[in-house]
């Protein structure tokens, strides 16, 4: 059945933001709309000419009012529509499973043309993300899509927590949903560029795993011969991994979740088969991170290669200021425990602060630690994030190399 619509017109403003193709249009932006719609009705939006400018999926929900879905011509809404834009976003991901690759983005909502709604593979199960409860009368419709298209063992539904209470009350639909297939007795092993991982996309943080930061653990494994490496914020040990098969004879996975680390371990043995992995000396160590490169710096511990990848501090505007004093502590805990000529690896996933400040704050904390830190990359998400809005681009990882 088709989704009821709604006809929506645009300040003018936010008519020349949808012509360049920015995907949100928040509340402020809609100058009338023909009723006051359901969340997940179709938007159909016209310009100031009276001609139809795109369709998009209503919200009333949420500041984001509507998300675009499609510009041009008018067009259903429908299953291939959806298989579509799917079959578009796995072309762009085609050559990932020769590279030994079988975790990794499908589609990265907004960036591939469905806006609010992300999809996850691992090996044969994949994971449905929603960001809006737009989707939820869409839902059977997209996974018939998804079946077409992919064919998967099993889908697992994930929501954000803003619309977890909506989702069970409208739809009955608990957040880490089997919507098919069997349930999940055991993690799920999947590879990443050869390694093996496990990851719980039911329970796990996001779907899961971090799979945006997948080509910037490739390169720290392409850094690590002979260097000792700490991975701060270790999560599941991917970086550990990855340093470890590029040849450090030692890694330590600091975090402060136990079961992260216990992760960890399990990914280790998972890949004990990879001679450098097996050589390298693996420690856990389970501690605020902040306390624990104070305490390494202390007793003198040094490392060649230091990763450091925390959770986002900065979400809200409010917060970029004390989000940019916690990264120039991180980067002055980090001078401080990296050896002379060593690599420091800062990311940074608050979609608040981008790469300049970012920079500069890590400049500031060096300096404070008295350090000479040369930047010699930028780096942002894996090929399978792609990101066509700025607000999109959460993403930073910046590489530094002491000098002296
Ligand atoms: N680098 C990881 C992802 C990091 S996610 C990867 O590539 O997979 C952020 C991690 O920081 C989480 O595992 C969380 O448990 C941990 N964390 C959050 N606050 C922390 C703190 N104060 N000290 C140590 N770890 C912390």
């Amino acid at each position: 059945m088709p989704a009821p619509t709604l006809t929506v017109r645009l300040t003018h403003s936010a008519e020349r933001l949808v012509r360049m193709e920015h995907p949100w249009l928040y509340a402020q932006s809609i100058r009338s709309a023909s009723r006051a719609g359901e969340a997940g009705d179709l938007a159909v939006i016209f310009d100031h000419k009276r001609a139809l400018l795109a369709l998009g999926l209503w919200d009333p929900d949420s500041p984001i009012r509507i998300r675009v879905l499609h510009r041009g011509k008018p067009r259903p809404i429908d299953r291939s529509f959806f298989a579509e834009r799917l079959r578009d976003a796995l072309a762009l991901r085609a050559g990932l499973s020769s590279q030994g690759t079988t975790g990794y983005r499908v589609v990265n909502g907004e960036s591939d043309g469905l806006p609010g709604l992300v999809l996850d593979r691992y090996e044969t199960t994949l994971v449905l993300k929603l960001y809006t409860a737009a989707w939820l009368p869409h839902l059977a419709e997209v996974r018939a899509a998804i079946d077409s298209e992919l064919a998967p063992e099993r889908l697992v539904l994930r929501l954000a927590r803003a619309i977890a209470r909506t989702t069970e009350e409208r739809a009955g639909l608990a957040d880490g949903a089997i919507l098919a297939g069997p349930p999940l007795e055991a993690p799920i092993v999947f590879r990443e560029n050869g390694l093996y991982f496990r990851c719980d996309p039911v329970h796990g943080q996001k779907t899961g795993f971090f799979l945006d930061q997948r080509e910037n653990r490739a390169r720290v494994g392409e850094l690590a011969r002979g260097k000792r490496a700490l991975n701060a914020f270790s999560y599941t040990g991917g970086f550990s991994l990855y340093a470890a098969r590029g040849g450090a004879p030692s890694v330590v996975s600091l975090d402060s979740s136990r079961p992260a680390l216990d992760e960890a371990l399990e990914n280790f043995a998972l890949n004990a088969n990879v001679p450098e992995v097996a050589r390298a000396s693996h420690e856990l160590v389970c501690e605020d991170a902040w306390s624990a490169l104070a305490r390494f710096a202390h007793e003198r511990r040094r490392f060649e290669l230091v990763v450091i990848d925390p959770p986002a501090f900065a979400k809200a505007k409010r917060e970029v200021a004390t989000a940019l004093s916690a990264y120039a502590r991180l980067a002055e805990l980090g001078c401080r425990v990296l050896a002379p000529g060593g690599e420091l690896v800062i990311a940074s996933c608050s979609a608040r602060v981008d790469a300049d400040a970012l920079a500069a704050a890590i400049r500031s904390g060096a300096a404070r630690a008295e350090r000479r830190l040369g930047e010699w990359l930028r780096t942002a998400h894996a090929s399978d994030h792609p990101v066509r809005f700025a607000e999109g681009a959460y993403l930073k990882c910046i590489w530094l190399r002491a000098e002296g």
